[in-house]
């Protein structure tokens, strides 16, 4: 029995369906990432678990207790779940040391070593706890929020976009600042996220939402390499999406024979690689002679953006096609450190790595 479980969850505003039959275990202690496009219902689903709103069918249970069947059972203050929403909705006339203490019980031994404790977990100046809230950047209130939260013990934590308003740098030690507390601490996690990399790094397992539903659950390695449809793979990353015809575990591509999982013989589908997983050497025409197994290909356009770059290629030929109409046809974008990286009009050779999904 998993620690949260949500069963065929529905939430309706009206005409629209913000959620379409949702349903999810989540483990005790574990982190879940939920990941999907803007308005697929994302915090309407926080907003059922925390109770600030009631499904109109289906239940939500936590450990072992009924929060939800078809309407709220549990009211929100009584859940024991610690929530930072997107905002931080702090209260404005509290300074910061009351904001985070507000969930402490009053005579909680050590409540003021405690506040300052968690004031430095998340990267707060304990100068700053004498303030109000507007007194602070977008980025100190979230984590004054997160620093509330985590003040209540909570059983369950949900986060909505907690680390939004930072920028990247602070955000990547926050992450991992608030990973390893809630770790430390054996709270079990949602976090609600627009960014693909924080849903992979943070979680444990990552939930993608389409329309009031969940597309795939799954671990962050099974999404990322074996995603189930074109959506979650772009969704997670960037993807290059080739036509292939499969037998006996491999796919005959544009790029040549690829290693594939399944050994059904299936022609005209797509499958999928990850740049990472196309290699590029450079070379020059006179290389590409007498060597027809190898695949080439020629930069058609090269984007310097710092430590990654964007290069386009167009290949020139292909060992293995599906059909002699996808060679050139298939525009391969890829993504490469920024050193060294090939410039319009060179020639490369391409080799894969590994499987294709
Ligand atoms: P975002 O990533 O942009 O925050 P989200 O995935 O969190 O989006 P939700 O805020 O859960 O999405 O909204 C899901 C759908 O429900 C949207 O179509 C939204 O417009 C609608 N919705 C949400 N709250 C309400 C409300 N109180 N009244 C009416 N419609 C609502």
């Amino acid at each position: 029995m998993s620690f949260l479980e949500l069963t065929d969850v529905h939430k309706h505003y009206g005409p629209v369906a913000a959620l379409a039959g949702v349903d999810l275990s989540v483990a005790s202690g574990s982190r879940t990432a939920i990941v999907g496009p803007s308005g697929c219902g994302k915090t309407t689903l926080l907003r059922l678990i925390a109770g600030f709103e009631a499904p109109d069918q289906g239940r939500i249970v936590l450990d072992g207790e009924v929060l939800a069947n078809g309407g709220a059972a549990v009211p929100a203050y009584r859940r024991g779940i610690g929530v930072v929403a997107q905002d931080g909705a702090l209260f404005p006339h509290l300074s910061i040391a009351a904001n985070i203490g507000f969930g402490m019980r009053h005579h909680e031994d050590k409540r003021t070593e405690r506040i300052v404790e968690l004031a430095y977990i998340v990267g707060l100046d304990k100068a700053i706890l004498k303030r109000r809230p507007h007194e602070l950047s977008g980025g100190q209130q979230q984590r004054v929020a997160l620093a509330r939260a985590m003040a209540m013990k909570p059983r369950l934590m949900l986060l909505d976009e907690p680390f939004s308003a930072l920028d990247t740098g602070l955000r990547a030690s926050m992450r991992k600042a608030v990973a390893e507390l809630l770790e430390t601490a054996g709270i079990t996690t949602i976090l609600v996220t627009h960014d693909q990399a924080e849903a992979l790094s943070f979680a444990s397992q990552v939930a993608v939402m389409r329309d009031g539903k969940f597309s795939q659950v799954g671990t962050p390695r099974e999404l990322y390499l074996k995603p189930k449809d074109r959506m979650v793979a772009e969704f997670l990353g960037d993807a290059i999406i080739l036509p292939a015809r499969i037998a006996d575990g491999f796919a005959s591509s544009p790029l040549g024979r690829i290693a594939v999982d399944s050994t059904e013989r299936r022609d005209l589908v797509r499958i999928m690689l990850r740049p990472e997983q196309v290699l590029l050497k450079r070379t020059s025409r006179e290389g590409m002679s007498g060597t027809p197994d190898m695949l080439f290909g020629e930069v058609t356009e090269s984007e310097f953006a710092g430590s990654m770059c964007t290069i386009a290629v167009r290949l020139l030929n292909s060992p293995d096609p599906p059909d002699a109409a996808a060679i050139g046809n298939t525009p391969l974008v890829l993504r490469k450190p920024g050193m060294d990286t090939p410039v319009v009009g060179e020639i490369v050779r391409l080799t894969v790595s590994g499987k294709a999904h």
